[in-house]
């Protein structure tokens, strides 16, 4: 094994302290206190994991946490009006919805419900076209983790070439927009493209964003190539017993490593990058709505 292995778990720990210096600055200095709404719907045991571990690092960082939490049966216009309050308090610089939303709710709806300045997923379509247009945009969580591992890893990407395996408006659409504007040369592979290990092997920096684990072999690395693995997949590990589970990446890391430069683990990489990201955009977020100058280690 050859690659050096980017520990995202580690970086977002200094994301975390960079976060915890700005706020403990905006509240001494200028008696502002940022805060992060998270709304849940539902029982969904995974969001729920992932909220209580925003509130908790929220706080952590010296942030205020509220969490709204509603049952699945909560009809529209009830949420609409949640995110509405939200969009007023002036308390609340972040409004973060959990994903998935049960079946009956309109998602974009929703989330175009959020205020644009505190979108801090990114996910609304001022904040999409914002980023698409190379302004100043609430930047995707993931994408931005991502790329902040590959500038602290790589520096200056002009003229690299990168790959990027997955199209959604969450990580790989984003992510093509930030390479973009970081002057590499960008391809976005899918489902539909051709010979896609042939693609791969072109890439200095190749990020795999599909949700099929181990999809990415070795052989499709370009050799000194930089790997990161979005991918988060739960796979059955009978090794470690009967009816037990593994997070695996879309990479297949032992084969991946074998000849990248560099490649992110998972678990370990990208996933903390993720939160911290969260994080670090409400403090953003927070900057922009008070007039305050920006922390400029915490944004693209
Ligand atoms: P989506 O399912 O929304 O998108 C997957 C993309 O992969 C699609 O563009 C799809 O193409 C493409 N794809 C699917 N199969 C293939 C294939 N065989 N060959 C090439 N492309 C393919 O997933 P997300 O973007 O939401 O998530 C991707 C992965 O990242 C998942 O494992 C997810 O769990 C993980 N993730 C991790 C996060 C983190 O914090 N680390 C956060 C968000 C996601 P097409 O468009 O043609 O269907």
């Amino acid at each position: 094994m050859s690659a050096e292995i980017i520990d995202g778990k580690a970086f977002a720990g200094t994301v975390r302290e960079r976060v915890s210096g700005h706020v403990k600055k905006m509240v001494e200095t200028h008696g502002v206190q940022p805060g992060l709404a998270v709304v849940l719907v539902g029982e969904d045991p995974a969001s729920q994991v992932y909220v209580r571990n925003k509130g908790k690092q929220t706080v952590e960082c010296g942030m205020a946490s509220f969490e709204h939490k509603y049952d699945a049966d909560i009809d529209e216009a009830t949420l609409i009006g949640v995110v509405e309050k939200l969009n007023a308090d002036p308390k609340v610089h972040g409004i973060l919805v959990q994903l998935p939303l049960p079946k009956h709710l309109n998602s974009d709806l929703i989330i175009n419900t959020i205020a644009p300045e505190k979108d801090v997923d990114g996910f609304h379509v001022v904040n999409v076209g914002r980023l698409g247009a190379g302004l100043k945009a609430m930047v995707p969580c993931t994408p931005l983790g991502s790329y902040m591992l590959l500038k602290d890893r790589m520096g200056d990407l002009s003229g690299q070439n990168a790959v990027i395996i997955g199209r959604s408006n969450i990580v790989g659409k984003p992510m093509g927009q930030l390479l973009l504007q970081a002057n590499a040369t960008v391809t976005i592979a899918h489902s539909r493209t051709k010979d896609l290990p042939a693609i791969c092997k072109q890439a200095d920096i190749l990020v795999a964003a599909v949700g099929r684990p181990e999809m990415v072999k070795g052989d499709w690395v370009k050799p000194g190539a930089t790997v990161i693995d979005v991918g988060i997949n739960r796979v059955p590990a009978p090794e470690k017993g009967e009816g037990k589970h593994k997070i695996v990446g879309d990479c297949d890391y032992a084969s991946c490593a074998e000849v990248a430069g560099a490649i992110t683990p998972v678990p370990g990489g990208i996933g903390p990058m993720t939160i911290a990201c969260l994080l670090a955009n409400t403090v953003t977020a927070t900057a922009r709505i008070h007039g305050l100058e920006e922390p400029a280690d915490l944004t693209f």
